[in-house]
């Protein structure tokens, strides 16, 4: 009975539709570590994080007008 496998991004069980993920989210998240070679990107969760991630893309500057 354990055919119930565990996010490895965050923990929670794992989506039939994502395996072996919880969510397409995690999915990236998972998938951006092997594009970026490393752990830059934090896994975002209902859990806001602390100190790690204030950037927030500025869409404004690619758009002038
Ligand atoms: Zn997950």
């Amino acid at each position: 009975m354990d055919s119930q496998k565990k996010c490895p991004i965050c923990g929670k069980p794992a989506i039939e539709a994502f395996k072996p993920f919880c969510s397409k989210r995690c999915a990236d998240v998972d998938l951006n570590r092997w594009l970026t070679g490393s752990y830059v990107i934090p896994a975002r969760d209902d859990e806001p994080v602390s100190d790690n991630d204030n950037t927030v893309p500025d869409y404004n500057e690619d758009d002038n007008i």
